[in-house]
């Protein structure tokens, strides 16, 4: 088996080479923002939003990154190809760089950027078909959500409590309504078959899997309504399922104690796992 290549500062280097500063400000402060990108049958799937979407959260921080849209792909490219996989994720994070610690920005600083390519996890048909387990949480993170931030202790946390509980995610709520998952987003189908999920406000980060699913389902005549929702109307949906780069449509049939749809995956997300299949491949 050929050695992992990574890449880091412009450079590919082997895995067990690639190392960061001891005053990266990543490392101390978590001063960077991230991206991940699914890879699906040797392509980037939604590559553009991607990108302009980290350039957005740097413009946030007041983060310069002196690379363009176009070296990003071919990094990426070269990552997947060196590491010979057809389908996987990247994990790209850019930082404020090596600065002797400040608790300010600095003017002058070399952003370090580097990124990763990954195999997905492998998901079971069956249990795609049985669907998943959440738990709900009080969001405990900030209120800058729409930053792709790399300080990521709140959300570590709160996967961490659905692990224990033999959950996938913890869809968390604030002020009585859900805003979105600790690492995805939260969709819902009601009653009258239409499908809900929160507008893209600052306390979610508007995910690119989101969008692609809004997109999807109006093409596909599934009414889409973008409309905060409370815990109850989670727990009483027809349907819940999640959406992120690496889960991609994730059907949820219990929440804590509650069984949702019949204990099975609904019919829209079955629809909509299928619709974006396609669009991927
Ligand atoms: N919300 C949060 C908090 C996330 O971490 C993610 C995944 N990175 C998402 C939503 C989903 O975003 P995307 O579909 O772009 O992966």
């Amino acid at each position: 088996m050929s050695k992992k290549i990574v890449f880091l500062n412009d450079e590919f280097l082997a895995y067990d080479k690639a190392f960061i500063h001891i005053e990266d400000r990543g490392f101390q402060l978590a001063d960077g923002v991230y991206e991940v990108i699914l890879y699906q049958n040797n392509k980037l799937v939604d590559f553009d939003e991607h990108i302009e979407r980290l350039f957005r959260s740097a413009k946030e921080i007041n983060l310069k990154i002196n690379k363009s849209k176009i070296e990003f792909k071919e990094i990426f490219l070269k990552l997947f190809a060196e590491n010979n996989l057809d389908s996987g994720y990247i994990y790209l994070q850019v930082t404020r760089g090596k600065h002797p610690r400040i608790q300010t920005q600095p003017k002058d600083y070399n952003p370090t950027i580097n990124a990763i390519a990954n195999p997905l996890k492998i998901i079971d048909q069956k249990d795609l078909e049985n669907g998943f387990k959440a738990i709900t949480h009080d969001d405990i993170r900030w209120k800058r959500c729409n930053i792709k931030s790399i300080a990521l202790l709140p959300s570590t946390l709160l996967k961490e409590k659905a692990e224990n509980e033999n959950a996938i995610e913890a869809i968390l709520t604030r002020d009585g309504f859900v805003t979105e998952g600790s690492f995805c987003n939260v969709f819902i189908v009601n009653d009258k078959k239409q499908l809900i999920t929160r507008p893209a406000d600052n306390y979610i980060l508007e995910g690119i899997t989101r969008n692609r699913v809004i997109d999807l389902a109006k093409k596909n005549n599934i009414e889409v309504i973008e409309k905060k929702f409370t815990k109850e109307e989670l727990l009483k949906a027809k349907e819940v399922f999640l959406t992120s780069s690496t889960l991609k449509i994730r059907p949820i049939s219990k929440i804590d104690d509650n069984v949702i749809s019949n204990g099975k995956a609904g019919e829209i997300a079955q629809k909509l796992i299928e619709l974006y299949n396609n669009y991927c491949y």
